[in-house]
């Protein structure tokens, strides 16, 4: 089958544009992607249409930025600090696109305004930034900004060597250029997906340390676990698999494709679904679709 459930654009933090990205799963031999940008679908109709030419079928997606709240403690109040992020990747129907344009261009707006906070907060520290840098001067107005473009506009202007080290230093979480910003908790998100007839599946929940919040997201409305990712060890994949298994919830997968620099994610199609696995995946999907 070849079937790749994960991959970005130059939508969001993706190295390839739209089209390249459909023309490369193609000559990897994929037959099916996901094009799943951060927090937007405004590269989908681009790929879906260069998948004609190519002969690769492109099924709408999105991975939308979410957080879990922290269990309740027995005892006491709970601690917002132990909120946890999480990725949800979201999956649809094409005749379903057209009603996510106003939250994308909410959400848009929220980026927006935690970069322009981000860079108070470098600026401070003591590496300013100028906005042109990390959007570029002329900035594609349907672009989903995040912290990779900063990281990318550091290592620019020689404040450090890597993305890595720029996450370490200033943008990961718990970091002094983290801004947190307003997000749906994973709640809100799985509604919204529900509200497409789409499928929700929670990203790389080994990376995101979601171990413990697996049965929430399932009450919360999530259909399935990404169990097969480029940064799930064996031990990792292994453990999640049981785990989604256990919870009635379909293991899907991708290589969370991002281009040229490495920062998450593996080679286009380096994680391919196959046989049982990619036909329950679109069991699933037809499912969610035909909900009442
Ligand atoms: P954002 O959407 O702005 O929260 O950025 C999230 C993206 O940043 C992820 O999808 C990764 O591509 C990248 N990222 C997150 N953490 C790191 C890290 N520690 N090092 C490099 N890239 C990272
Ligand atoms: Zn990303
Ligand atoms: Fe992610
Ligand atoms: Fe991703």
């Amino acid at each position: 089958m070849g079937l790749d459930l994960h991959t970005h654009t130059t939508i969001s933090d993706g190295a390839l544009e739209p089209r390249e990205l459909v023309r490369a799963a193609a000559r990897a031999g994929l037959e099916a992607i996901a094009v799943t940008d951060h927090d937007t679908v405004e590269a989908i109709e681009e790929c879906r249409d260069e998948g004609q030419r190519v002969g690769v079928r492109v099924i709408p997606g999105i991975e939308i930025s979410s957080y879990v709240h922290p269990e309740a403690a027995p005892e006491g109040p709970v601690d917002p600090s132990r909120e946890k992020n999480l990725h949800l990747l979201a999956y649809f129907d094409p005749g379903q696109l057209g009603r996510l344009r106003e939250w994308q261009l909410e959400r848009r707006r929220a980026r927006e305004d935690r970069l322009d906070r981000m860079l108070e907060r470098l600026a401070a520290l003591g590496v300013p930034l100028a906005r042109a840098q990390v959007t570029g001067p002329a900035p594609d107005p349907r672009r989903s900004i995040g912290r990779p473009h900063v990281a990318r506009a550091l290592v620019e202007r020689g404040y450090c060597e890597t993305q890595r080290q720029a996450f370490d230093r200033w943008l990961g979480q718990g970091r002094p250029a983290y801004v947190d910003y307003p997000r749906p908790d994973a709640r809100e998100a799985c509604a919204l997906v529900r509200s497409l007839r789409g499928l929700s599946v929670c990203a790389h929940p080994g990376l995101d340390d979601l171990d413990g919040s697996l049965e929430r997201l399932r009450d919360a409305g999530i259909a399935g676990v990404e169990v097969y990712h480029p940064d799930h060890s064996p031990e990792v994949t292994a453990r999640f698999r049981a785990r989604a298994e256990s919870l009635g919830l379909i293991a899907t997968g991708g290589s969370d494709y991002h281009g040229g620099q490495k920062n998450e994610g593996g080679s286009l199609g380096s994680v391919r679904l196959e046989g049982a696995v990619a036909a329950a995946f679109f069991q699933a999907l037809a499912r969610a679709a035909a909900a009442p």
